[in-house]
């Protein structure tokens, strides 16, 4: 009788405990005002409420340990599914973030994720399994790369085999008579194109050194002619001066005498100094003119004030020069280039040139420069080459 009360009385309290239990339960799931604030959950691992301790509702399943997933991820590989293409979007794994899932059925992370919001369920898309687990793997990234290198390295041996037998080909004639022919022509025709290309690009170099000189040759004449075009209107002024002085004083009939019989033009011919004044003041000729008129009296005054046959070898005077000797002398020597310029002495014919009486000749524009140069500096006109004083005959 009091064993049947004591068990009674165990069951009352079971059943209590367990009403307590199932309440506390569903307050949590339903939310109820002023219930419990922690939710029960089916996630794995997820903590369990009273109800679950009891066994009174299913428990969420236990997390799985590391030699579980172990068995997992091994059971993918051997299926060989991170080869094959994830089957929510159809395409390769390659370089996407892949996950596993417990069921050993694998993913691209991002398709799993929106299969999971579009079926607002947690359910394997393969096999359905519920309350599954998830981790990333890299499977599917280290095949794609293995995949990549390999395809690398034999795209690169294909590379190096053909260029070996391209060089094997060149170098070693075929036997046919026909391909023998081709084959020689074609060593032909490359050596052929190797020396055009190489005197194309020595052209080129020469054409760019000429135009580089041109330049420097045009920029020291500008320099040249910018310094001397004051000295020389100085000059002028003052050569003027002296010579009205002289034409007055009647002096002018001495120097006469040596006036230059065969000058082939007045205008830069050297003359006597009366003839110079006179022509100037007649004329009011421009610098250039000037330049050469005020040279001609210069050298014209070194040749006159010599006196004598000297060891430079010295015209005593205009008389003595043998012109058609000094030309001949000259064209024997062969010259070619104005030593002054360095440019070719017969650009135009016969003309613009300067003979003088030591056979050497120049451009009648650059000996003009040097004995204007020489007078402004106050030194005596001699011959840029041989350092005799000359005589000069210009061709205009
Ligand atoms: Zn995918
Ligand atoms: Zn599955
Ligand atoms: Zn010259
Ligand atoms: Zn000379």
């Amino acid at each position: 009788m009091r064993r049947d009360k004591d068990s009674k009385a165990k069951a009352d309290r079971h059943a209590l405990l367990a009403a307590a239990a199932l309440q506390d339960h569903l307050a949590r799931r339903l939310r109820m005002p002023g219930g419990p604030a922690v939710q029960p959950s089916l996630e794995p691992g997820a903590p369990m409420t009273l109800a679950q301790h009891l066994n009174l509702i299913p428990r969420p399943p236990p997390l799985l340990s590391e030699d579980q997933w172990s068995e997992v991820h091994l059971r993918s590989r051997l299926r060989q599914d991170s080869a094959n293409e994830c089957v929510i979007c159809k395409e390769e794994f390659q370089t996407g973030a892949q996950v596993l899932l417990s069921c050993s059925h694998t993913f691209h992370r991002h398709c799993l994720a929106s299969f999971e919001r579009y079926s607002r369920a947690k359910t394997c898309p393969l096999c359905r399994a519920a309350q599954y687990q998830k981790r990333p793997i890299t499977d599917g990234q280290d095949l794609f790369r293995v995949k990549c290198a390999t395809r690398i390295q034999a795209a690169w041996r294909g590379h190096a085999a053909r260029r070996a037998y391209r060089e094997l080909r060149r170098h070693n004639p075929p036997k046919d008579e026909r391909l023998r022919k081709k084959w020689a022509a074609e060593r032909l025709q490359e050596e052929n194109d190797r020396l055009l290309s190489k005197m194309e690009d020595e052209v080129g170099d020469l054409d760019s050194l000429f135009a580089e000189l041109d330049a420097s040759v045009a920029k020291s004449r500008e320099v040249c002619d910018a310094a001397l075009r004051p000295l020389a209107a100085r000059l002028q002024q003052g050569l003027l001066r002296e010579a009205e002085a002289e034409a007055a004083s009647g002096r002018a009939a001495g120097r006469l005498a040596l006036v230059e019989s065969d000058t082939v033009a007045p205008a830069v011919a050297c003359s006597g100094q009366q003839h110079l004044a006179l022509q100037l003041g007649r004329a009011g000729l421009g610098v250039s003119a000037g330049l050469g008129a005020v040279a001609g009296a210069g050298a014209a005054g070194a040749a006159g004030s010599g006196g004598g046959e000297g060891p430079a070898g010295r015209p005593a005077s205009a008389a003595a020069v043998d012109w058609d000797a000094v030309v001949a002398r000259a064209r024997a020597r062969g010259t070619q280039d104005c030593p002054i310029c360095l440019g070719h002495i017969s650009r135009r014919g016969n003309e613009g040139i300067a003979w003088l009486s030591c056979t050497h000749c120049f451009h009648i524009d650059c000996i003009m420069a040097f004995e204007a140069f020489e007078l402004a500096s106050g030194g005596t006109p001699c011959c840029p080459v041989c350092r005799s004083g000359y005589r000069r005959r210009c061709f205009t």
